[in-house]
């Protein structure tokens, strides 16, 4: 069976409702994981600084690291991406610092969004010379960068469609997925291009990050499109302990995430086995 995985979050904020992200990867570890992700946002600050703390926490519960989730808080972040002027240049060449910092701890894949959920930028010739600037030195590192589809249509397709580069991935989200895009993901375009996903469910009225069975997402429709797309990954949880999941204790959540992200795991597998006795 594929690798479950789940997120961590590596700075101060904490991620889940009542407990430290430190505590988390404890818990994760405790619950039975051997992967995470992990999510930081301006490392290029401190040269990786602060997430540091936080892989050697990892390391040392002997987790693996399957991706890290890029992130951008300066100026208008990621919106700049697709702007003419010197905050878009900077922004890649900061993305660019931080591709070196998790190449140098023996990262092979980062995931990012490419559009700011409160600010639509138009898609543009620059924003696509930025994104081939920071694929050919993700190719240089050897480093996969998956794209996440998260509010706004239409920007990932545009990259892949005007960028050539083996090191250029797609990340499922699919929470964003149900209720920003009504799961209209494309899957037949990104064939093959899927490298990694964020699951998590919702009940279509906002993004909710439950555990996936938890909102309204047809999971067993979801399954059959990844193994179509060909989907070879981790089977990877943004699911986030919330106050609605008070009734049971964060272990316990861990552990039930992991059993849902199996339950997911079985049923690919089962639909690929399928197909090879066809
Ligand atoms: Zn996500």
């Amino acid at each position: 069976m594929r690798d479950l995985a789940i997120g961590v979050r590596c700075e101060e904020k904490p991620m889940n409702h009542g407990f430290s992200n430190e505590e988390s990867v404890k818990l994760i570890a405790e619950a039975g994981f051997k992967k995470v992700f992990m999510s930081f946002q301006n490392e290029h600050l401190s040269g990786g600084g602060g997430y540091r703390k936080y892989l050697n926490l990892i390391r040392e519960n002997n987790l693996e690291v399957s991706f890290v989730h890029l992130g951008y808080r300066v100026n208008q972040g990621i919106a700049t991406l697709w702007e003419e002027g010197e905050a878009g240049d900077e922004l890649i060449n900061d993305y660019i610092k931080d591709l070196d910092i998790v190449a140098s701890d023996g990262i092979k894949m980062v995931c990012m969004h490419v559009t700011k959920s409160n600010r639509q930028s138009p898609m543009s010739e620059i924003g696509i010379a930025r994104m081939r600037k920071l694929l050919d030195h993700a190719e240089k590192l050897g480093i996969e960068v998956a794209l996440e589809n998260t509010v706004w249509p239409g920007y990932i397709e545009f990259i892949c469609d005007h960028i050539k580069s083996p090191n250029l991935k797609v990340c499922l989200d699919s929470g964003h997925n149900h209720v920003y895009f009504k799961d209209s993901f494309n899957f037949d375009k990104f064939k093959n291009k899927i490298a990694c996903v964020h699951l998590h469910d919702n009940d279509g009225t906002a993004d909710q990050h439950l555990l996936p069975y938890d909102g309204n997402i047809d999971w067993g429709k979801l399954i059959c499109d990844l193994k179509d797309s060909g989907y070879q990954g981790d089977i990877t949880s943004e699911s986030v302990y919330k106050e609605s999941y008070q009734h049971i204790t964060p272990l316990e959540f861990f552990i039930e995430a992991k059993n849902r992200l199996a339950r997911i795991a079985e049923n690919l597998a089962k639909l690929e086995e399928e197909d090879e006795r066809k």
